[in-house]
């Protein structure tokens, strides 16, 4: 990791702007910087003047984030979907076509919609599949945008089939790698052609702050800095500050969700009132082979889903008998957390392509946290034991 020389300095004074090594750099929580004839230049060619345009917290954040990914460059957001919809409006104008699959992140499919109405973009929803969005790709799409795991029911896409296809007809790949993590996988090494993540998740950690981030060439980088500058989208300081803390820890939260998530699919899976699980990394999953393939150790991350025996009236006699895990939407968070689908995050999608999706009545996910795994387990036990 690059020394952080410009990030290391602290205000002592009007004259003295002095580089100290401190071992944490410091919030630059200012609006302005000095412009003396001889304004610091960023390593992107741009001066440092006003932090709607560029903070050296978030600058900071922003080199690490690339070299995560191993992008060119990285531009952090106020949340995912400030990078997301500034992605969209940089690459899309009228007449453009994109193709998405409708198991994608619920705003994402909204923004996309009213894109459409507005600016008459033209959407191409497809079944989140890898055959499906390859049957679909052809010289007309400018641009594919799809999640590493789909969101609840955690399928997986072929990234680097899609990304050679996507090279062939000439349209930008767009991979939102929030659920994976540059941990367990890094879509750009497989040929995307840019990575957008919400950093409120995995990659904070604590469900503290709310942001996101693009990674990409430094051409689209440059182009998007504009758009940024102009849509006003810019991460802050002080949550570039708490991300890049979380940052630090992001490899060994990775490593006990994927291992809580495994032990907790297993139990699961072994339960008398439970269907079915699905998660990626079991080897009866249809996405075994692909997650074995892309991602590190086979992990597909912390979040499962499963469905209870039974309807709507079992699920919710589960979710309130649980007495230490949360129910809320989000995940990411050191705590786990459950949540159910069909009246949150796939409440907008139409019951009848829901049902297709396997987004049923009965199905709950669960976004495994660091407790200890016994103590899941057993939260987990003695609720399903009162359904
Ligand atoms: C949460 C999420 C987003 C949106 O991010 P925000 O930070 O909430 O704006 C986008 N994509 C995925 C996959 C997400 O989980």
């Amino acid at each position: 990791m690059e020394k952080h020389v410009q990030t290391i300095t602290i205000h002592g004074g009007k004259e003295d702007y002095r580089p100290v090594k401190s071992l944490h750099p410091p919030i630059y929580q200012t609006v302005s910087f000095e412009q003396r004839g001889e304004a610091l230049i960023t390593h992107r060619d741009t001066e440092l003047k006003y932090s709607r345009e560029e903070n050296p917290t978030v600058m900071l954040l922003e080199k690490k984030i690339a070299l995560l990914e191993e992008g060119e460059d990285a531009l952090c957001f106020a949340s995912g979907m400030s990078a997301i919809s500034s992605t969209l409006i940089h690459f899309l104008g009228k007449g453009d076509k994109i193709l998405v699959p409708y198991e994608s992140y619920g705003t994402t499919q909204k923004l996309i919609k009213r894109l459409a109405e507005k600016f008459g973009i033209e959407p191409i929803f497809v079944f989140p599949d890898t055959e499906e969005v390859l049957k679909h790709l052809d010289k007309g799409v400018k641009l594919v945008f799809l999640e590493t795991i789909t969101n609840p029911t955690l399928k997986v896409f072929d990234v680097p089939r899609i990304a050679e296809a996507c090279k062939e007809v000439g349209a930008t790949f767009v991979v939102d790698n929030t659920f994976a993590t540059p941990v367990l996988y890094k879509p750009l090494r497989d040929g995307a052609s840019v990575v957008v993540h919400s950093l409120t998740k995995y990659m904070v950690g604590h469900a503290d702050a709310v942001g996101g981030a693009v990674v990409a060439d430094l051409e689209t980088t440059k182009e998007l800095w504009d758009w940024r500058n102009n849509l006003g989208g810019i991460l802050a300081p002080f949550e570039a500050f708490l991300i890049d803390r979380g940052l630090k820890t992001l490899e060994l939260r990775m490593r006990r969700h994927c291992e809580n998530a495994l032990k907790v699919a297993r139990y699961l899976r072994n339960h008398p009132k439970v269907e079915e699980v699905l998660y990626p990394s079991l080897p009866e999953s249809p996405y075994h082979d692909l997650a074995k393939k892309l991602f590190k150790d086979y992990c597909a991350g912390g979040v499962l889903s499963f469905k209870i025996k039974g309807g709507r009236n079992e699920v919710i006699k589960f979710l309130q008998n649980l007495k230490m895990i949360f129910t809320s939407p989000s995940f990411g968070a050191p705590e786990t957390i459950a949540s159910y689908p069909v009246v949150s995050a796939a409440k907008q999608i139409p019951p009848e392509i829901r049902e297709k999706l396997g987004i049923t009545e009965n199905l709950v996910r669960l976004a495994v946290g660091l407790e200890n795994a016994e103590d899941i387990i057993a939260d987990l036990d003695q609720a399903l034991a009162k359904i």
